[in-house]
């Protein structure tokens, strides 16, 4: 600890954690009006990064924004909505409004309905007791969608501030950042004005009716895939491109594996065809139900992969969850790495995920 604080957002200083809030390099420490790294990028590169805070301080920062009148801006990733979900969101928002934005819809593939996408994000919701104001749609990265949200987020907010929440790794930097560079024009720098009353490390970025979009720190969300695997293979199960659909026509007792982080087991139903959509990096691998476990035993980290070795290492078991599926197009959706749709209904299947990343049915998305 340096007892050093920030000049921009108020977090004590660090010189050990990047990703946590108040990080600024050794050298920086002799500055007058030291600001931390984030605050430092902000100023000077009209640029937000992320960092990252645990539970207990999650929890003090929701308080701090349920005490204020503020429109609060919660962003998902739409491939990841159960592990991009905050807990307690609802309990701590207090009257505040909520606009939800599904993020990286660039990566769903054209034939998506959004309509079908936007009630899914509002039932999933609803069914985690958080009622939203409103849904947006986006891809941050390539500005789809971001104009009309950000036209509808400063009509919602009427005149107060702006609150923008998120999981780590739901594209929450790349969303501020890219409302930055259209708010600021001719990218004239942004000062980061202090937040009085906390060390949490909210970053103000002024609005032009002097209140303010405050970026807050993204929070970690232990049901997350990617809080499981190594960076090297949350690149391969991290869709870059739009998704292509990859059709298998499967009969009873057969298997599929999804590297060998994920396996479905088709188990009663008759010839069905299964639809996955999932990174097209990811390889799909199909086999017989009988010589599924001992090709898991004797083929994980090589011809089930990912996971490589460091993700090996820290990975939970798999853990089987077994439904009955009755509707025709339903999709069985494998949280953080994407979904497979089951065109017919009167199916037996059993889905797989390291345990404590969730799986779940919604109707078809396609
Ligand atoms: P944060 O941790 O929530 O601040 O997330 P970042 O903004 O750092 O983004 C996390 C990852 O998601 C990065 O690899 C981004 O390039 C990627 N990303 C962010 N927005 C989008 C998007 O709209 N589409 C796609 N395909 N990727 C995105």
């Amino acid at each position: 600890m340096t007892g050093l604080i920030c000049q921009g957002c108020g977090a004590t200083i660090q010189t050990t954690a990047p990703d946590q809030p108040g990080y600024a390099p050794e050298s920086s420490l002799k500055r007058e009006d030291m600001v931390c790294q984030r605050c430092f990028r902000l100023k000077h590169y009209n640029e937000v990064q992320d960092v990252s805070i645990h539970d207990d301080e999650f929890l003090n920062m929701l308080h701090e924004i349920g005490r204020k009148k503020a429109l609060i801006v919660k962003i998902v990733d739409i491939f990841d909505f159960n592990g991009s979900f905050i807990p307690g969101l609802p309990r701590f928002t207090g009257k505040n409004p909520i606009v939800l934005v599904g993020n990286k819809v660039d990566l769903l593939p054209k034939s998506t309905n959004y309509n079908k996408v936007k009630q899914w994000l509002r039932k999933s919701a609803k069914d985690l007791g958080l009622k939203v104001e409103d849904i947006y749609l986006v891809s941050a990265k390539k500005g789809i969608g971001m104009k009309q949200a950000a036209v509808k987020i400063n009509e919602l907010r009427n005149g107060q501030d702006v609150y923008v929440v998120g999981c780590t790794n739901v594209g929450k930097s790349t969303f501020m950042n890219y409302l930055i560079e259209q708010t600021t024009g001719e990218k004239e720098a942004i000062t980061t004005s202090y937040f009085p009353g906390t060390t949490l490390g909210f970053i103000d970025i002024p609005l032009d009716d002097g209140k303010s979009m405050y970026d807050t720190p993204g929070i970690i969300h232990h049901h997350q895939m990617a809080h499981y695997i190594s960076k090297s293979d949350l690149k391969v199960i991290t869709p870059k491109k739009e998704i292509k659909p990859r059709v298998y026509q499967l009969f009873e007792e057969q298997t599929l594996y999804f590297g060998g982080l994920a396996r479905l087991d088709y188990e009663k139903g008759g010839k069905h065809s299964f639809v996955c959509y999932f990174s097209n990096e990811l390889m799909i691998h199909r086999t017989k139900l009988e010589n599924a476990d001992r090709l898991y035993a004797e083929h994980l980290g090589d011809l089930l992969t990912p996971p490589g070795e460091a993700t090996m290492e820290q990975l939970p078991p798999l853990k089987p969850h077994t439904f009955q599926i009755k509707d025709n197009k339903t999709d069985i959706v494998f949280s953080g790495l994407g979904w497979v749709t089951v065109t017919e209904g009167n199916a037996t299947v059993t889905a797989y995920l390291p345990e404590g990343v969730r799986v779940g049915l919604r109707p078809s998305l396609i």
